[in-house]
């Protein structure tokens, strides 16, 4: 596509835009009346108008019918609605974002949580294979998670984490480093398990590939998908990823500390694996037997451990159901014209800064990470002054993610322009 830095062309690309009508069905933050041009959808997404309806109704639910609410409305013309079964009504939805089997995905918990769950489960070192393979520099959470478990298992971090780093002068990795490391200890390895698309620069990787490579190597390989649900296509069944996890309220849209959710492979779904059962993972034909001895249910729904969080669970399948309304295929359509064009404004503005996240749109989601490395902080406090919310990263570095659903391509070019007065008419102090 060749851009055109202009408001007439901004606003040609917003009217040809088949997901406009999205951006109708949130709540646009505000200042003084002003809609504010919000980039920080990778971080927390704009509230669905539908959620205050769904809680209302909940709420409601719970008010007249106590603790009925978990079996009442089994039985309504809209199908079974009854808080028992919400998390079924999630599956659908979740499936379609993540392409796998409805009985693969199961919403719970939240991220980190579930993290464990899953390592608990596919981190089962034996003599000969201890090793886990990450990339270096991945969210923390994701980093401590790995440390416990190698700990929990009686083995030390330094010799059994094998972190795989970008190359000097790099800011992405290259996925032959990645390949070549998995290949360097195929004898040795239990797991690949790393971020699907990186938190801080932006870098999708190639998920299919490290997947084959990990199976061919003997070991499992899963994904973070924070930053990849809702933001990139996925087909976790398709590419055999073991299992992966998610948060829910970046992409997702469904409220801050949302519902998190699993996917577990099909294959894994009759092993016999160890996990931290709950009572919400067990058969539920029998659940209220209340009989000793863990029976799983089959599929990822096994993994449940507690009672779901109903009130969050609600907002979660209203936004999900948004998501997948929209399709992930239009979506990916839009953000890589949304993040080309943000691209290529930035760069005619002409301000001094560097693009951490790669410059192949096949290698990049909804999100652009800045190095400004010259007063990049007076630069975040113009924009935010300027009505436009991005994310800052001590000590250089600007996120601004505009996001398919609710941005449009005048907030774009809106962006260029302030960066081009910020390059034409620095601040005094
Ligand atoms: C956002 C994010 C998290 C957050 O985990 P929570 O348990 O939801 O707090 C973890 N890992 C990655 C890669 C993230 O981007």
């Amino acid at each position: 596509m060749n851009y055109e830095n202009s408001l007439h062309f901004a606003r040609q690309l917003d009217k040809n835009d088949p997901l406009r009508r999205f951006r109708d069905q949130f709540h646009i933050p505000e200042r003084d009346g002003q809609p504010l041009i919000y980039f920080c959808g990778n971080s927390l997404g704009l509230q669905p108008k539908a959620v205050q309806g769904v809680l209302a109704q909940e709420l409601a639910v719970w008010q007249q019918h106590g603790v009925e609410g978990w079996f009442d409305r089994m039985d309504t013309s809209e199908g079974d609605q009854s808080w028992y079964t919400m998390h079924k009504r999630c599956k659908e939805p979740l499936a379609q974002i993540v392409g796998a089997e409805p009985s693969e995905v199961c919403p719970m918990n939240n991220l980190t949580i579930n993290m464990h769950l899953m390592l608990t489960s596919f981190y089962q070192p034996t003599a000969q294979r201890t090793k886990i393979l990450t990339i270096g520099g991945d969210f923390p959470s994701d980093q401590y998670a790995l440390e416990t478990h190698i700990k929990a298992r009686g083995y030390n971090p330094d010799e059994v984490l094998i972190e795989v780093f970008p190359r000097s002068g790099n800011y992405t990795w290259h996925l032959d480093d990645i390949l070549a490391a998995i290949e360097e200890h195929r004898d040795s390895l239990a797991l690949v398990m790393m971020s699907g698309l990186h938190y801080y620069t932006g870098q999708v990787f190639d998920m299919a590939t490290i997947t084959r490579k990990a199976h061919e190597a003997g070991a499992l390989c899963g994904f973070d998908l924070a930053h990849a649900i809702g933001n990139i296509p996925l087909h976790l069944h398709d590419w055999d990823v073991d299992f992966a996890f998610w948060c829910s309220y970046k992409y997702l849209n469904s409220g801050p500390g949302g519902v998190s959710g699993v996917f577990v492979h099909e294959k894994h779904h009759d092993a016999n694996l160890i996990r931290l059962a709950g009572w919400w993972g067990y058969e539920e034909a029998r659940r209220f037997e209340m009989k000793k001895g863990f029976v799983p249910m089959s599929g990822a729904d096994g993994w449940q451990v507690s009672t779901p969080t109903i009130l969050a669970m609600a907002v979660h399948l209203a936004a999900i159901q948004q998501t997948a309304a929209a399709s992930m295929e239009a979506l990916r359509r839009k953000s890589e014209l949304l993040t080309g064009y943000l691209e290529a404004v930035l760069k005619e503005s002409g301000y001094p800064l560097e693009i951490m996240t790669p410059e192949n749109p096949a290698e990049r989601g909804s999100q652009l990470s800045l190095l400004v490395r010259k007063d990049g902080k007076a630069l975040f406090n113009r924009l935010v002054e300027e009505g436009i919310i991005g994310d800052w990263r001590e000590p250089d570095c600007i996120r601004l993610a505009p996001a398919p659903l609710y941005n449009t391509f005048e907030e774009v070019w809106r962006v260029g322009q302030v960066f081009a007065e910020a390059n034409s008419q620095p601040a005094s102090n």
